[in-house]
């Protein structure tokens, strides 16, 4: 029906004002501080804003960007000069947890920075004493530690890094904080789950995708920053073919700025079409029947007795395995096997999908119950498909 590409203001000033909008809206539903918001309560424009990038990965990817700029013009406003910001460049490091999704390591592959992967704790978070201790090493090393990432529900586990911890050291250190909530951010649409996020206010962006838990069409990937000078500045550039006409009575930002592509759709739109039609309301029940579907799954395995549930069960990702105590063997090695095992053969049946991952060696399952159209026939499947397959599985344990 349309056909935008409003890369500029002025080339469609609709998508431009209306992604502002929304963004602020989305913002104010997930109860974002208000730094993070483009028109400030007193009406008048403020540094922050959100834009919609196409996944989380881009996010990452333009965050590191905004992050890069920003300890760049720091070493030159310390008296740096050109040549001495080229020689930082190889030399800087971006943090992330042996947790960290994929999106990390590929967004310094793609702008070409070192990385470090701190260890996460028994909880699999990223807490501020071990970044501590590998950014002391780092900087010994003449390195130059400039960004890292905290997540919000990471995607093996849906754990919740120490959000104040990093807060703490990315002050101290200078480093630009982002916050990675692709999977979990949606949670916060209900304030029950608000505390949990504790420490993301004070980030320099934060992310999370529409397009997992909230109803959106894929792609829609919300990314905000507090201040978006560096992001800007870093992706700003200038042809006579790009001009930059506005408005003087509106809110204009030339959202190619915020972003790798020039061209961009209107998916605002998509995003107004949700909340329009779901509303808060609906939108917190959908979540909450999910989170719900979760917790029924762990109590029915755990009634069973041949499971055991790894990680606490909070957003809608249940990880569990089948542990050594309820195998022949006893072993740690004959549970790996048999969980091995019972996603192969899961797979192979085709009934029901899910994925395996490894936690620090131990074999585990883990079911995201998220998507838009579940039912509790689903579920019901869902657990019908695991206990028959364990039943096998475990009947040829050794
Ligand atoms: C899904 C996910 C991503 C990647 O999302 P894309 O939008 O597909 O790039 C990144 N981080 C976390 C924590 C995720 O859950």
């Amino acid at each position: 029906m349309f056909s935008v590409v409003g890369f500029s203001w002025i080339a469609s000033p609709a998508a431009t004002e209306l992604e502002t909008v929304v963004m602020d809206w989305l913002g104010k539903l997930i109860g974002l501080d208000k730094r993070f918001m483009s028109i400030k309560e007193d009406g008048t424009e403020g540094n922050g804003g959100g834009v919609i990038q196409g996944t989380a990965c881009e996010a990452h990817v333009v965050a590191m960007l905004a992050g890069k700029e920003r300890t760049l013009a720091r070493l030159m406003a310390e008296g740096a000069s050109k040549n001495d910001c080229d020689q930082v460049h190889p030399k800087l490091v971006a943090y992330f947890s042996d947790q960290t999704h994929s999106s990390g390591e590929k967004a310094a592959a793609v702008i070409g920075c070192r990385t470090r992967i701190v260890p996460s704790d028994s909880a699999f978070r990223l807490v501020k004493g071990a970044l501590l201790a590998a950014i002391e090493e780092d900087r010994q090393a003449g390195l130059v530690p400039f960004f890292v990432c905290g997540t919000f529900g990471t995607t093996n586990t849906a754990a919740i890094d120490d959000l104040p911890g990093i807060a703490d050291v990315a002050a101290a250190e200078k480093l630009w904080f982002h916050v990675d909530a692709a999977y979990a951010g949606a949670a916060l649409v209900c304030p029950e789950f608000r505390p949990l996020a504790r420490g993301s206010e004070r980030a320099d962006s934060f992310n999370f995708n529409p397009h997992k838990m909230m109803l959106t069409n894929f792609d829609c990937s919300a990314l905000w920053v507090a201040d978006s000078t560096h992001l800007v500045s870093a992706l700003s550039i200038n042809r006579e073919y790009l001009p930059r006409v506005k408005d003087s009575t509106s809110f204009a930002k030339d959202y190619r700025d915020w972003q790798i592509p020039l061209g961009r759709r209107f998916r605002a739109l998509k995003l107004w079409f949700v909340m329009r039609m779901y509303g808060a309301s609906g939108i917190r029940a959908h979540i909450r029947q999910r989170v719900e579907w979760a917790k029924w799954l762990e109590t029915q395995l755990v009634a069973d007795g041949r499971f055991e549930i790894v990680t606490p069960v909070v957003f809608g990702l249940v990880v569990f395995r089948i542990p050594p105590s309820a195998l022949p063997a006893g072993t740690e090695c004959a549970a790996n096997r048999a969980n091995a095992e019972l996603v192969k053969r899961m797979t192979a049946d085709g009934r029901v999908y899910l994925l395996g991952t490894s936690l620090k060696g131990m074999n585990v399952l883990r079911p995201a119950i998220g998507s838009t159209q579940g039912t509790q026939a689903n579920m019901d499947l869902l657990l019908e498909v695991i206990k028959e397959f364990a039943t096998a599985v475990v009947a040829e344990s050794d």
